[in-house]
């Protein structure tokens, strides 16, 4: 086991990125667009999805001057087909985390 689960429960444990991910969850959206939406800090919103992105739960794609961001689809898929977190945390450690939150949290 490369890393404990604590630090990837640790990523995603906040208000913030939790909410981001379900905004995202039913669409695509900029850094403008989520700000709005969660009625956040712009500099936090940044800050979380670029965390949220090292850590492979999201991606994000150039359209035009802005970043449109989504979940990666093995995240969006999991939360569809068994709505648990556990499992998901389960495979995005085996699969996408490889210590990336470990680095996001230092
Ligand atoms: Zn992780």
């Amino acid at each position: 086991m490369a890393q404990s689960i604590q630090k990837c429960f640790s990523v995603l444990g906040n208000d913030l990125r939790m909410e981001i991910l379900k905004a995202l969850e039913k669409k695509s959206m900029t850094v403008t667009e989520l700000t709005d939406k969660l009625k956040a800090e712009r500099t936090n919103v940044s800050h979380s999805l670029s965390m949220l992105k090292n850590c492979k739960f999201v991606k994000d794609e150039k359209k035009g001057r802005e970043r449109v961001y989504s979940l990666e689809k093995s995240v969006l898929g999991d939360l569809k087909r068994r709505g648990n977190l556990l499992e998901l945390m389960e495979f995005h450690m085996k699969h996408q985390c490889g210590k990336k939150c470990a680095e996001a949290l230092k």
